[in-house]
């Protein structure tokens, strides 16, 4: 959905729907239909989304956890947060 942007997003954004607030969180799921058991994709929130996306996840038993966004950059395998 996002991973495709490699023209250096000065930002990151909240990945609910028609939001466009800065993240502060990163919430990590995996889908067992598509994805192996270690993999971990990430969608992004800004606080007033943060609960509404964990719910979201969680209801189709996708949800693992949620991290700060500065905590996601230190991390190789976050899609969409490719910086050095
Ligand atoms: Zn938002």
């Amino acid at each position: 959905m996002t991973e495709t942007a490699d023209d250096g997003p000065e930002m990151l954004e909240c990945s609910a729907r028609g939001c466009r607030a800065e993240a502060a969180w990163g919430l990590r799921w995996n889908n067992p239909r598509l994805h192996t058991p270690d993999r971990r994709k990430v969608w992004l929130a800004c606080d007033e989304h943060r609960e509404h996306l964990e719910g979201f996840l969680g209801a189709r038993g996708l949800y693992k956890d949620t991290v700060p966004v500065a905590e996601l950059l230190g991390e190789a395998d976050a899609s969409g947060t490719d910086r050095p």
